[in-house]
């Protein structure tokens, strides 16, 4: 099951929406700003169908 969470990037501050993958507990990718085009990376929490929390770091 698929689920969307609303990030702001760290760099421009730009909010966007991630789809997440609820089937994985705990997760961490790289994306990229659809704005500045920095990549960023994500972690997110999830369980059953939920998105628990979402975060972000740039490097
Ligand atoms: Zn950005």
């Amino acid at each position: 099951m698929q689920d969307t969470a609303t990030v702001d990037c760290p760099f421009c501050g730009q909010s966007m929406e991630l789809v997440l993958d609820t089937h994985l507990a705990s997760q961490r990718f790289v994306t990229d700003c659809e704005v500045c085009c920095r990549p960023f990376e994500v972690t997110a929490e999830c369980e059953a169908g939920d998105v628990l929390s979402v975060g972000v770091c740039g490097s």
